[in-house]
């Protein structure tokens, strides 16, 4: 850190020295000598602490990081993205080696990476895609299409649509997730090409209409946001009729849904609930799933996806190429940004205890 700053401060003592030459050196970029292993700072900018699974990162990182003699300072946003920027800006300020950014706003970061590319820190994008800026050097999430097509294909196999079964028709409703988050299409675009062939041919039916990504999204993954849709589209589309699945992208909207239905008398053998689908695996939402409410829930491994991302900050700080299994699919605009995605598994009621359970994930205490 000393040796860091104390190299960015000869920097900016070069950079009055104009014309450069008279100095004797440039001054372009931060200085990557002092870079790698112990005692550098890693600023790790998460969006909120509103959902668990956000903690639980910080908290890995915190640790696996540590672990390598690494500092760091980890900042939440709490879905407040002008604050976001300035806890960036901060952490360049105070001479952050690396930045980890889980993006609030996919797209409201290009001035502060331009800040940071100045700097030479170099930037991985964790779990959401950074939109817009060429200064991301890799990404580190889940294969997040995949996760869209467990959640739908959940909803199709429970429903007993697979394998040219003829039955139905069913009444889904679709919910997605922040607008703002690239996640968000990526999730949707997965379930979407699972369920389309059913709804064209009628087997599922959307009596809402709304099919479009920009009529079911939810800013800022808000339960509550959520629950006023349910309540909304249960009062206008439903009347008499009961729904039978909901695609929900994550546990705190399904949460929020769950929550409307009840209020509508859904959760009796008269009117059971709809197969409600989940991501993230969420206590609460776990132990909806053992109470028969919700149906299922996408579990995506924190723990591993931090290690991950550590193992990228360590490769990069010590100028070796970082592992990633795909240089094709993530385009932020700006260029197409490698990266490494792990591997999203279905959780319903009969595998919760071998996933979660058994792998340690959730304690069996927390379920009780
Ligand atoms: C993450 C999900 C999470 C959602 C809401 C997405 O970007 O990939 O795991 O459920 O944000 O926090």
């Amino acid at each position: 850190m000393h040796t860091r700053r104390a190299a960015r401060a000869v920097i900016a003592v070069l950079a009055l020295c104009l014309p450069l030459s008279a100095c004797g050196q440039s001054s372009t970029g931060g200085s990557k000598e002092d870079k790698g292993g112990k005692g550098s700072t890693i600023g790790i900018a998460m969006p909120t602490k509103s959902s668990e699974r956000w903690i639980a990162d910080g908290r890995n990182m915190v640790e696996e990081f540590k672990k390598l003699g690494y500092q760091t300072n980890l900042q939440y946003g709490e879905d407040d993205v002008d604050q976001q920027v300035s806890q960036i800006e901060n952490m360049i300020t105070k001479g952050v080696d690396v930045l980890v950014i889980a993006a609030i706003d996919g797209r409201a970061l290009s001035d502060v990476l331009q800040q940071a590319a100045d700097q030479g820190i170099k930037v991985i994008s964790y779990d959401r895609l950074i939109l817009g800026s060429p200064h991301i050097d890799y990404y580190a999430s889940f294969d997040n299409e995949k996760v869209g097509e467990l959640q739908a294909g959940y909803i199709v196999d429970k429903l007993g649509l697979e394998d040219g079964s003829e039955k139905g028709p069913f009444d889904i409703e679709l919910f997605a997730g922040s607008p703002d988050d690239n996640n968000t299409r990526y999730f949707f675009q997965g379930a979407w090409q699972v369920l389309r062939p059913y709804i064209d041919k009628k087997q599922l039916v959307v009596r809402s209409k709304q099919t479009k990504l920009e009529q079911i999204t939810t800013l800022r993954w808000d339960g509550g946001t959520a629950q006023k849709r349910m309540d909304d589209l249960l009062t206008k589309a439903y009347g008499n009729e009961s729904v039978d699945a909901i695609l929900s992208p994550y546990d705190g909207i399904s949460i929020g849904i769950l929550s409307a239905l009840k209020s509508d008398g859904y959760g009796t053998k008269a009117k059971p609930f709809p197969v409600v689908t989940g991501q993230d695996a969420e206590v609460a939402s776990v132990k909806s799933i053992i109470a028969g409410q919700q149906t299922q829930t996408v579990y995506k491994d924190t723990r591993a996806l931090a290690k991950q991302t550590v193992r990228m900050a360590d490769a990069v700080l010590n100028d070796k190429q970082p592992e990633v299994n795909d240089t094709t699919t993530y385009d932020n605009e700006k260029k197409v940004v490698p990266a490494y995605l792990l591997r999203p598994v279905s959780v319903d009621k009969t595998n919760y205890q071998k996933e979660l359970v058994d792998s340690g994930y959730i304690k069996a205490s927390d379920l009780r």
